[in-house]
C-alpha cells in the first residue's frame, strides 16, 4: 500500500511523505531538518528511507530545512533547472550532497516514477509533482498555484490522490489586514489559489477517477481549516458526487499527529 504523510503544510513551512511503509521520498523540506526527522519519527517513518527531496520552488516555507537536512544523510536533491540555480545562488545547494536537475522526462526514485509539471508562481521555475507509485497509484502534490493552467489539470486528471492548494477565502484576505500589495500578489495568476477556485474543479476530477483529496497550504492569517472543507464539500454536493462514498476529503494540518493517508 503506498502512503502519504502530509508532515507540514501551510505558510509555516511545508514537507510531503510519499511511498512505501519501506522507502520513500519527500516533497519540500519546508521546516527545520529536526522538525522534519521528529515528524517523520512521530508517523510512523523514518528519516534513513527518504531516497530523495523533490522540491517545488526556492520559497523558505519550501526549502528551510533543505540544507542540513540533504548535508546530515547525503540525500539527493531535484528540482528544475530555475530552482536549482536559485538554490545555488543563496547557498542552499553544496557540495555536501548531490543534486540534480528534473525535466519534463521524470526520475524513477525508491520504486516511483516522479515527473514533475510547471506551475504559475511568483518563483523563478516552480514545480508540481506527480508520482507514480510502486503498486501503480497516482498521486499528485500541486500547491503555490496562482491559477490552475492546462499543464496543471491534465497533470492531475486521472490521479487517485491528489494534494492541492486551497490557500485562503478571497473574503477574509480582502478583509484582511494583510497591505494592499501583498493582498495583490496572492489573488494574481503567479500567487495562491483560493478556496473556491481549488473548489471549482474538484467535481472534474472527480469525474475522471479522483477518489481523495487533500486541501493543502492554507494561509494561517485567510483562511480557516473548517471553510476550506466546506466550501470544497459544497462544491462537489453541488454537482451530485457524495463524500465518503464517492470522495475523500481532508485538509492537511499545520503539523501533523496523525499519520500517514493509505492509498
Ligand atoms: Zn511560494
Ligand atoms: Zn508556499
Amino acid at each position: 500500500m503506498a502512503r502519504l504523510c502530509p508532515l507540514f503544510s501551510g505558510s509555516r513551512g511545508n514537507c510531503y511523505y510519499l511511498g512505501s511503509a519501506k522507502k520513500g521520498i519527500l516533497v519540500d523540506a519546508g521546516r527545520s531538518a529536526k522538525q522534519i526527522e521528529n515528524s517523520l519519527l512521530y508517523n510512523g517513518l523514518d528519516i534513513k528511507n527518504i531516497e530523495a527531496i523533490f522540491i517545488t520552488h526556492e520559497h523558505s516555507d519550501h526549502i528551510k530545512g533543505l540544507r542540513v537536512l540533504a548535508s546530515k544523510y547525503k540525500i539527493p536533491v531535484y528540482a528544475s533547472e530555475g530552482t536549482i540555480s536559485q538554490l545555488e545562488y543563496n547557498g542552499t545547494l553544496t557540495q555536501a550532497f548531490p543534486y540534480e536537475i528534473i525535466d519534463k522526462s521524470g526520475a524513477a526514485v525508491a520504486d516511483m516514477f516522479i515527473e514533475p509539471f510547471r506551475i504559475s508562481h511568483d518563483c523563478a521555475e516552480g514545480y508540481g509533482y506527480k508520482i507514480n507509485t510502486y503498486d501503480d497509484r497516482k498521486v499528485a502534490v500541486a500547491t503555490d498555484l496562482g491559477y490552475i493552467s492546462k499543464e496543471v489539470k491534465n497533470s492531475l486528471t486521472g490521479c487517485d490522490t491528489i494534494v492541492i492548494e486551497a490557500n485562503h477565502d478571497i473574503g477574509m484576505l480582502q478583509n484582511g489586514r494583510y497591505p494592499y500589495d501583498l493582498k495583490r500578489r496572492i489573488l494574481s495568476d503567479k500567487g495562491h489559489l483560493s478556496n473556491m477556485a481549488c473548489a471549482d474543479l474538484l467535481p472534474y476530477f472527480t469525474e475522471n477517477g479522483t477518489t481523495r483529496f487533500v486541501l493543502a497550504h492554507l494561509s494561517a492569517e485567510n483562511n480557516i481549516p473548517e471553510l476550506a472543507y466546506q466550501t470544497a464539500v459544497c462544491s462537489l454536493s453541488m454537482a451530485g458526487i457524495k463524500e465518503n462514498s464517492d470522495y475523500i476529503l481532508s485538509v492537511a494540518p499545520a503539523e501533523n499527529k496523525n499519520g500517514s493517508i493509505i492509498f
